[in-house]
């Protein structure tokens, strides 16, 4: 095993990754930018090294500085969490050529599953489920593209070959529409993910975003650990996410599963990963695979008894998945509710000093956050300041242990997205469970008039 491992992260998962680390008798080293040097969790780490400025160009994205980090502190592996480069072959190739391990799957499959036309392909391959659309990236010629938005049927979604979080996508529902919708979703992805490259698949009406959690080692073993619910969305953002999906049959589930799993065999993918699927009318489509830890890992570990970090690392050091298919057992029911340091109404961002921090507790309670009392949020980096994740016996007693969770949270000197989550917690139509992918979009607009 490791015996010191850098973070290459900040905020709730730097502190979730280096919590793993001291489990396992590893020391964690912090890089951290200036403008998290008090963070309470940069004091705690076993090493801190200032990898520079509060921008994350030129500290979180720095590749230079963090392998030099790695090297001057002598650590032997890096783990990435999610965002920042979590996702980047470039960087997982200079961690592995620079003699570090990287935590996650090899910079390969990274650069597949990066590109989500590869990915696409990649999976057709693997026999998994896609949405209908274009054969890999569409061309130039206004005619063609024309012609595949006609065989795959309006609505379409134009979306970024190189996009994520949420960004780069286009909904098109007339022919008038398309080719100025694709210019301009080019244009778009070029200057925001250097890749002008996009694709178009049928957009599907009332789907559910379902996806699912798999864990493989370098022995050729593969597993997945149940799915998630992630539907409850603002702007292709997660705000609630839960396990398991609410009303879809489990056989549906084990079949989507197992080709999940087989999947990763096939592609010889290594560590956590997300499959992440469209579901409508008891069908599954693919759109995209997340090959790092997500943020909503934590209601997995709870339904399933599996601690996701820990794995990764465990198989990153060559060990052996500990448990096989058959030992999975997912019991009860989670929810995560996403707190963001953010007005709960209109969603502007609500940076800067934390008066008061009074997070809930008791049984089937968990809170993973770096924030508390005193702390600064800067207005640096994404909004997320942590998660509330609730575990009951049944989806019943996990919404009341959320509305009772929720009803101790007393956050002061910053405004937090708390009073939206009460809200939905007892909205009819999310308590009854199923609801599609619009559904807090809709109900937003509501709200609002
Ligand atoms: P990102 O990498 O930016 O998260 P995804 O491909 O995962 O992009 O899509 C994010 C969200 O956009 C999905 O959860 C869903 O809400 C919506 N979306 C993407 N593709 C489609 C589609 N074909 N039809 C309907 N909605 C879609």
């Amino acid at each position: 095993m490791f015996k010191k491992i850098l973070i290459a992260n900040r905020g709730e998962i730097a502190l979730r990754v280096q919590r793993a680390c001291r489990e396992m008798g590893i020391k964690a080293v912090m890089v951290y930018s200036e403008a998290d040097r008090d963070a309470k969790y940069v004091k705690l780490a076993d090493e801190a090294v200032c990898i520079g400025p509060a921008p994350s160009g030129q500290s979180y994205l720095n590749m230079p500085a963090i392998i030099s980090a790695a090297e001057v502190t002598d650590a032997e592996a890096i783990h990435p969490g999610y965002g920042f480069l979590s996702e980047n072959a470039d960087f997982a190739e200079r961690v592995e050529r620079s003699g570090f391990t990287f935590i996650g799957p090899s910079p390969e499959s990274i650069r597949i599953m990066g590109d989500k036309v590869s990915a696409k392909q990649a999976m057709i391959r693997a026999g998994v489920p896609c949405v209908p659309g274009s054969e890999g990236a569409l061309p130039d010629d206004p005619a063609v593209i024309k012609k595949t938005a006609k065989a795959v049927g309006y609505p379409v979604i134009i979306k970024a070959a190189g996009g994520g979080g949420g960004r780069g996508m286009r909904v098109v529902h007339t022919e008038a529409a398309l080719v100025h919708a694709v210019q301009t979703t080019k244009a778009e992805a070029a200057a925001a993910f250097g890749n002008p490259e996009v694709y178009m698949e049928k957009f599907l009406q009332n789907p559910r975003h379902i996806e699912i959690q798999v864990l493989a080692d370098t022995h050729r073993n593969a597993v997945y650990l149940g799915e998630r619910d992630c539907s409850m969305q603002r702007r292709h953002q997660k705000v609630i996410e839960e396990a398991p999906a609410p009303g879809i049959p489990r056989r549906l589930i084990e079949k989507i599963g197992d080709r999940c799993a087989a999947a990763c065999k096939k592609i010889g993918y290594r560590g956590a990963g997300t499959f992440e699927f469209l579901y409508e009318n008891g069908e599954f489509y693919f759109i995209e695979m997340n090959t790092r830890v997500q943020v909503e890992h934590p209601v997995t570990e709870w339904i399933s008894g599996v601690d996701i970090v820990r794995t990764q690392i465990a198989v990153a050091a060559g060990e052996k998945l500990p448990f096989t298919q058959r030992q999975i057992q997912l019991r009860g029911h989670a929810i995560e509710c996403r707190v963001n340091a953010e007005d709960a109404y209109k969603f502007t961002p609500s940076p800067g000093r934390i008066t008061t921090w009074h997070m809930p507790g008791g049984p089937g309670v968990r809170v993973d956050s770096h924030a508390y009392a005193n702390y600064f949020v800067p207005p640096n980096y994404d909004s997320m300041i942590g998660k509330i994740i609730v575990h009951g016996d049944t989806r019943e007693q996990a919404l009341a242990r959320m509305r009772t969770a929720l009803s101790e949270c007393a956050v002061e000197g910053i405004k937090t997205n708390i009073p939206l989550h009460r809200e939905l917690m007892v909205d009819a139509n999310f308590v009854a469970g199923g609801t599609n992918i619009h559904y807090l979009e809709e109900w937003l607009s509501q709200r609002e008039r």
